[in-house]
């Protein structure tokens, strides 16, 4: 007899929201919980075992109902025969941390010690997403749709919360002007949510840079926010405010060094006026080249003027008009009015803050694109 390996490979959280049918079984792991929460039979921080998740995902997780469709199979034998895949699955899921293992208990028939699971904020909020991400087709699901989003949010701010940093305190900050503004049902507030959830959140995704990166980006990914994205800046106390653009100061500057970037003339009076400037979080140190005048040179600039630039953090997809396939990414170029010639829109800055260890820049901000144009 041949073995029959599956390879698959190993999922992140932002896969999870992809629509992938191979990530489904995630998603209905995810979403059983969640729907029980809001069905008012499960509450938060449910607690259950491999048999229990089983039994329902053989009941509902469409290609076990697809496979055994007609079937005479008793559906303890379903259940076994899917053991295996299940457990991994799950497993993938404590990997993310977004399940975890709370210890054992006898189990009646044989009297052997099983796991029990539970869901942690992180898996709820991953399914209250995916609820509130999906398109609501009649007055029911508006309203589940409004609670899930809901949810989401509570937990969001709750997660953020936790941590005491600048950032997560703007962000929290933030999420709750939104919310106040009842900006948190949109759509584009469930994907802003989406997008930044697997930076902050401890498992294969998480990069706190690139966190505090998309955090920057917010006023130019997402426009309709930006007012409240810079109202609640402004609203920061002093102390926060100043860690905050202190920490964004220090991504933006850090790069410099990327070899496809930097002008290497200009580097060292570059470096001098960054020391000049180590110390005013107001201001952050960039260099740049001018068309117009052929110069290249260092500058200071405000640092909310910098985040206010709207194509700092942009990069295209092309699409090819004819297969309507999306083809290779360019950062884009922001470009602002020259220091020295004055001509208008000529001096290109130059994007230190996306490279990291020599990987292109589109690469580490694939969530900064914009639609393609076609
Ligand atoms: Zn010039």
């Amino acid at each position: 007899m041949t073995k029959k390996v599956t390879i698959y490979e190993k999922v992140s959280i932002r896969d999870l929201f992809d629509g992938n049918t191979n990530r489904r079984i995630y998603r209905n792991i995810l979403l059983w919980n969640v729907n029980l929460i809001l069905q008012g039979q499960a509450s938060i921080g449910n607690q259950f075992g491999f048999t229990q998740l089983g039994n329902w995902l053989i009941e509902h997780h469409r290609s076990f109902i697809e496979e055994y469709a007609g079937s005479h199979l008793t559906k303890s034998y379903r259940l076994h025969a899917k053991r295996n895949y299940i457990q991994s699955r799950l497993d993938d899921l404590i990997g993310l941390r977004l399940i975890k293992k709370e210890g054992t208990m006898k189990s009646e028939k044989n009297k052997t010690d099983t796991p029990i699971y539970k869901f942690t904020p992180g898996g709820d909020l991953v399914g209250f997403l995916l609820i509130a991400s999906k398109t609501p087709r009649n007055i029911q699901d508006e309203s589940t749709h409004r609670d899930a989003s809901y949810m989401a949010l509570s937990i969001f701010n709750t997660f953020l919360k936790q941590f005491e940093s600048s950032t997560f305190l703007f962000l929290s900050n933030f999420i709750t002007k939104c919310q106040e503004k009842e900006l948190h049902t949109s759509d584009r507030f469930i994907r802003f949510m989406r997008d930044i959830f697997p930076h902050l959140y401890i498992s294969a995704d998480f990069n706190v840079r690139m966190s505090r990166i998309m955090i920057m980006s917010i006023p130019t990914l997402y426009p309709e926010l930006a007012d409240t994205f810079f109202q609640t800046l402004n609203e920061l106390n002093e102390e926060t405010k100043r860690l905050l653009l202190f920490q964004f100061k220090i991504d933006i500057e850090t790069d410099y060094y990327y070899p496809y970037r930097t002008i290497s003339s200009i580097v060292k009076e570059w470096e001098l006026m960054r020391i000049q400037n180590v110390q005013d979080y107001s201001k952050v140190t960039l260099s740049g080249y001018c068309e117009e005048c052929k110069s290249s040179y260092p500058f200071v600039q405000d640092i909310i003027k910098f985040i206010q630039l709207p194509d700092i953090f942009v990069v295209e997809i092309g699409a090819d008009p004819e297969t309507m396939q999306e083809e290779e990414a360019t950062t884009v170029l922001q470009k602002i009015n020259c220091l020295k010639c004055r001509k208008e829109n000529s001096l290109v800055i130059i994007p230190n803050w996306y490279a990291v260890e020599g990987t292109e820049p589109m690469i580490n901000t694939f969530y900064a694109t914009r639609e393609p144009e076609i």
